[in-house]
């Protein structure tokens, strides 16, 4: 396939300083949930970045110092020589595939509280920390501690270079150290380094200045910033302060990587924040530097890479989760084959890994986390090594990653789902508000399919066990998924409640189909993930007078993880929805929720016409029970392998049915499975 001629403006190399990079694709640092202590997981996912075309890759956050200490949150550190080596690795693979390395070199500020390293955090002034509101205070730093600083910056820039990266970092947004020197509304400084814009700036100046002359003409210096000032929004902008400052810092720095403050909108979920939306803020950049700037947008379609670029908007088309979800995605633009971009769907599933203190996932590319432990590559996969034919049952998520995945290695596949149309819940909830995008699941799959002419797919085919006994595969995948419950059991209610056994009780599922609903509606959300609000959401557009309860002290608490919880409740909010939290419906009369608190047990009853559960799923596995429990008709049907992959399995997330289905579609087939999985890295080695 040819590339349109178009996107070659794409792939022309630019420079950066004493460096050059082969196009314009800039896998912007991102968290990953890796950090300095898994070095090889994390130089091997950043390889298949630079193999898939990435121009420039570039490291997590990475601290210089152990005064930034961002536990338990993995980071990168080049605290001393020691940890020359475990960039050094990365580096290398990088540049085995012509990419440029980068590092974002970073102090966290009053924003981390140095849990394991017990320092005193460092700031501006002293603050209490942010982060996870830990009882931690900064103190202020001194003209002490500033030199200090740039002493280590400095040290950490040399150990850079050694490790052999392109580009250097200073880091100055994101609400970590830097961007607290340049905010006056942090900096309340009476010396060199506060009140006037120039005094502000001069830290961030001094820090470029000296990274500078530390890496000479071996590597480029980078400056991360954001185009706005904090406390801006979507309507009312005010980057004037940002602007005078990247007036006086203009060509100082190789090249600008530019963002915005808020991190929510930066990094916002699909649900909130769509393609390209950092454009309205950084119209100006380019007016006031003659350096490379890159920028991010959640880019996936090469036209809106392309405009920007063209626009003299951005030099470099930044990315963090388009490369996660695709770390071949300028490969695949620059061999035409823009069908087979597996896009972003927005969900922060990554990002919430990371928070997790674990390698980061990705609900599209199953691959993600695995490159070096499992030797897991997102584009390659070994051929079938057995003839076996192989029948999969339901094509969701996990039927239709194991479907892909197999027929990628040549098995003979049949593909059978009861409805006229693939994607199962996926394609159910995508109907809800703010989730159009992740039918981008369903549809690289089916794209993927349909050059599979070894997957034979089945609609309106409900099977049977009996149907399953007689087909005649050698492997059965049971992907039949599960149903919301409606019986209040989750994590607050163990056993079904009496009274919720009423005909205005109400599932996820039934709002998902439409099924008529009256009146006041109490949403009881034990579930604490996206579905209570888009419920809520959907409701409320309906025409319902909507309220949200939940044990939890906050409206969908696991979002904290992927950034969204706080425009969930806001949202919500807006829309005039009421939100009750730490209490749990316990009773339903048919006109009266009964709630209870979860604190102190006292009952309260609010008028509610229907109840909607979001509490727990339940497997859809009876077709698997009837199967397993008759061994002999199995091993009689020639039936080698019988498995229960994605919900059907344990219901969860989607990324963990793509996971679940990926993993099958690699192992069918193998007798003997490693008691431990995977490969670790240790510490003692
Ligand atoms: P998962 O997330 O594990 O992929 P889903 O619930 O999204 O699970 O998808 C399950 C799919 O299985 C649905 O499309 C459903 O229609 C289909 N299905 C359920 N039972 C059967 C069956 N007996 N035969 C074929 N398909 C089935
Ligand atoms: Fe995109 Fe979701 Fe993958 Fe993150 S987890 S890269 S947001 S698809």
């Amino acid at each position: 396939m040819q590339r349109n001629p178009d996107y070659d403006i794409l792939f022309e190399p630019v420079s950066i300083g004493p460096k050059k990079a082969k196009n314009r694709f800039y896998q912007v640092p991102h968290c990953n949930g890796m950090g300095y202590m898994m070095p090889k997981t994390h130089a091997a996912m950043r390889e298949m970045k630079a193999e898939g075309g990435w121009g420039i890759v570039c490291t997590e956050y990475c601290s210089i110092h152990p005064t930034s200490d961002d536990h338990p949150y993995p980071y990168a550190a080049l605290w001393d020589d020691d940890d020359v080596k475990a960039y050094a690795l990365m580096v290398d693979k990088v540049h085995q595939h012509g990419a440029l390395a980068g590092v974002q070199l970073w102090h966290g500020g009053c924003t981390i509280s140095n849990l394991m390293t017990r320092e005193v955090p460092l700031d501006v002034g002293s603050y209490p920390v942010l982060n996870r509101r830990d009882p931690v205070q900064s103190r202020a730093m001194d003209r002490r501690d500033i030199r200090e600083l740039r002493r280590w910056h400095r040290l950490a820039a040399r150990r850079a270079m050694q490790a052999g990266f392109d580009i250097v970092y200073v880091y100055a947004t994101h609400g970590y150290l830097l961007s607290h020197f340049l905010s006056k509304k942090w900096n309340r400084r009476c010396d060199a380094y506060g009140g006037s814009l120039e005094n502000r700036v001069r830290l961030v100046r001094e820090l470029i200045e000296e990274t500078k002359a530390a890496v000479g003409e071996r590597c480029a210096v980078a400056v991360r910033f954001s185009a706005d000032g904090p406390g801006s929004d979507g309507d009312v902008i005010d980057n004037s302060e940002q602007k005078e400052m990247l007036a006086m810092l203009a060509d100082l720095p190789d090249l600008w990587d530019i963002n915005i403050h808020n991190y929510t909108v930066e990094m916002g979920s699909s649900r909130f924040v769509k393609e390209a939306a950092l454009e309205k803020y950084i119209g100006y950049i380019k007016q006031v530097t003659h350096k490379p700037v890159a920028g991010v947008g959640r880019f996936t379609s090469p036209d809106t890479m392309l405009r920007q670029v063209k626009a003299g908007l951005l030099d470099f088309v930044g990315a963090a989760r388009p490369s996660i979800a695709d770390p071949f995605l300028p490969q695949k633009i620059e061999q035409g084959r823009y069908e087979d971009i597996r896009e972003c769907i927005g969900c922060n599933v990554c990002y919430a890994y990371n928070t997790r203190g674990v390698p980061s996932r990705c609900t599209q590319n199953p691959t993600m986390g695995e490159e070096w432990r499992r030797g897991w590559h997102p584009e390659e996969i070994p051929a079938k090594d057995s003839e076996d034919g192989i029948l999969i049952v339901g094509a969701g998520p996990a039927g239709l990653e194991a479907a892909r995945a197999l027929g990628q290695r040549g098995y003979s596949v049949t593909l059978a789902e009861a409805t006229r149309e693939m994607g199962g819940r996926v394609l159910a909830e995508t109907r809800l508000p703010g989730l159009a995008e992740w039918r981008r699941v369903i549809e690289y799959r089916i794209q993927q399919l349909k050059h599979l002419h070894n997957v034979e797919i089945y609609f309106d085919s409900r099977l049977t066990a009996d149907e399953i006994l007689s087909y005649g595969s050698k492997h059965v995948a049971i992907a039949t998924g599960s149903q919301w419950r409606s019986d209040g059991v989750g994590r607050w209610h163990t056993v079904p409640v009496e009274s919720f056994d009423h005909r205005k009780i109400f599932s996820p599922d039934d709002v998902m189909k439409n099924v008529a609903v009256d009146g006041h509606v109490v949403i009881f959300d034990d579930d604490h993930y996206y579905m209570g609000p888009v419920i809520a959401e959907k409701l409320k557009a309906d025409g319902h007078d909507v309220m949200l309860v939940t044990p939890s002290g906050y409206v969908a608490e696991w979002t904290m993880h992927t950034d969204e919880q706080e425009s969930s409740q806001a949202r919500l909010l807006k829309m005039g929805i009421k939100i009750i939290t730490g209490k749990a419906v316990t009773g339903f009369d048919g006109s009266l929720a009964e709630l209870r608190c979860v604190y102190t047990d006292r009952q309260q009853h609010v008028p509610a016409d229907a109840i909607v559960m979001v509490t727990s799923r339940t497997p859809d596995d009876l077709l698997y029970r009837q199967l397993v429990q008759n061994p002999s008709a199995l091993q009689q049907a020639g039936i080698e392998s019988l498995s229960r992959i994605g919900d059907c399995l344990a219901p969860g997330i989607i990324a963990a049915a793509i996971y679940s289905g990926h993993r099958f579609a690699r192992e069918v087939g193998v007798a003997k499975k490693p008691e431990v999985p995977f490969r670790r890295e240790r510490v003692l080695a």
